[in-house]
């Protein structure tokens, strides 16, 4: 990636980690996140997005599995957040699937 082509993409991102949203600062350029498998570029993260991606092993299905963990928990076990909890079973069950099939 050249640097023009960086700050293409962060101009696209509005100066911001694609994920958390938090402001590109000089201090702490954006890491340039890639697939590991076909190196495509997915997009710009702050450190602290890029190394999270890479814990849960870049998988979607880990990440919803997060996302309905935090979503069973204060501050989110609400019935407030009641309707995202119920929408993340349904993905859940698409993934697995979609394992079953492959
Ligand atoms: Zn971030």
């Amino acid at each position: 990636m050249t640097l023009e082509d960086y700050e293409a993409l962060l101009e696209r991102q509005g100066h911001a980690c694609a994920i958390c949203e938090r402001p590109y600062d000089y201090l702490r350029p954006l890491h340039v996140d890639h697939d590991h498998g076909t190196s495509h570029v997915r997009g710009l993260l702050c450190a602290g997005c890029n190394t999270g991606l890479g814990k849960l092993g870049d998988s979607v299905p880990t990440l919803w599995k997060a996302v309905r963990y935090l979503l069973g928990s204060p501050p989110y076990h609400t019935r407030r957040w009641q309707a995202a909890f119920d929408e993340v079973d349904p993905i859940l069950r698409v993934w697995r699937r979609a394992d079953n099939e492959n």
